[in-house]
């Protein structure tokens, strides 16, 4: 097999031929067609996350130590079956369910993979599908996504299921409610579909880019911010009526924060998402007194790939602009990803 490794942080990843490994018990071996390339895979090149203040979380920590595979947007053929899988057959397009977990411990028992403590992600901690095969250790982290195109379908592994998932973490919402989505690059862009699917009407978008506050204004934002306006935190507050239930960061950096969470109504949430780094002190009393919640959500579980696998089928999410490339690109196009030089998202192609 074949696969693109990093072999040292931030410097070209290296094309690298191996023995194809053999699926043993319940493993499952996929041969990759489609990989998407995620924004956190420049973290995890670079070999760090920005914590602030001069602090960095190395993702060596992690266990993501090289020389390693990324790519956890995986999509392809099922090539081979250990003797105890079972429920899928071989030549089968399948996508893959990337935040496994141990498989042992109560979360996992409960679904809950993403949130595992031994966690064997595909592409962080596990070999990923910057290759043109990929074990998977138990049948029932595929998916059959017929019906979705194979690039798309690849992409909701990560920001599909990101946005769906931080969309689940919003409070009761009431008919004044407003919710705000920080950030419309690819994941705000289908977190307006997700919401609107889900009957969400009171949605303002924010960003600092005129032409992806158009786009999702077409994609139905009730309003838009450019939270470059020094008011803005009031500006948002306004637009909500002093109703901002929720704001969802697809950026995550001080600056955004500084618009959402002073913004929102008693009981809000703020929930982050964005990885861009940085760090928040926050005065303490009024997290109290206006019971607000600063909460994280992280990518999400197998049962809410399968609902946004569903929501897919369905045409409910809007299907955000995908270039599928050679995989032997694969530098060029972090290196585009990383100068902000990508619309949508990039795929690769291993056929
Ligand atoms: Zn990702
Ligand atoms: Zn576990």
């Amino acid at each position: 097999m074949i696969s693109y490794q990093i072999v040292e942080h931030g410097k070209p990843l290296q094309k690298v031929l191996k023995e194809t490994p053999k699926p043993q018990g319940t493993e499952v071996l996929v041969r990759i067609t489609r990989s998407g390339v995620c924004h956190s895979d420049l973290h995890i090149w670079d070999g760090y996350f920005d914590w602030g203040g001069g602090k960095r979380f190395y993702v060596k920590e992690r266990g993501c130590v090289p020389p390693f595979t990324m790519g956890h947007e995986p999509f392809g053929v099922v090539e081979a079956l250990g003797p105890r899988a079972r429920g899928v057959k071989v030549g089968q397009n399948r996508l893959v369910f990337p935040w496994i977990g141990c498989g042992k411990c109560p979360v996992c028992k409960d679904g809950l993979d993403n949130y595992c403590m031994q966690p064997r992600f595909i592409g962080i901690q596990r070999p990923g599908a910057y290759s043109t095969h990929i074990l998977v250790p138990h049948p029932k982290y595929l998916i059959d996504s017929s019906g979705v195109d194979d690039a798309f379908a690849a992409t909701l592994a990560c920001s599909g299921l990101t946005a769906y998932s931080a969309i689940g973490k919003l409070p009761k919402l009431n008919a004044r409610d407003w919710v705000a989505v920080i950030g419309c690059g690819g994941l705000g862009l289908i977190a307006l579909s997700i919401l609107k699917a889900k009957g969400v009407r009171h949605v303002v978008a924010c960003d600092v880019d005129e032409a992806k506050l158009a786009a999702a204004k077409k994609l139905g934002a009730k309003a838009t911010l450019d939270t470059r306006a020094p008011d803005a935190a009031q500006k948002l507050a306004q637009i909500a009526g002093g109703y901002l239930a929720a704001a969802i960061d697809f950026v995550g950096m001080p600056a955004t924060h500084a618009v959402a969470y002073p913004a929102l109504r008693k009981g809000g949430r703020y929930i982050l998402c964005g990885l861009f780094g940085g760090e928040l002190t926050l005065p303490m009393p009024p997290i109290a007194q206006r019971a607000v919640a600063v909460m994280g959500s992280y990518v999400g579980n197998l049962q809410e790939l399968k609902e946004v696998v569903a929501l897919a089928k369905k045409k409910k999410i809007q299907r955000s602009p995908v270039s599928t490339i050679p995989a032997e690109q694969v530098n060029k196009a972090l290196e585009d990803l990383k100068a902000g030089k990508v619309l949508g998202r990039v795929v690769l192609s291993l056929e």
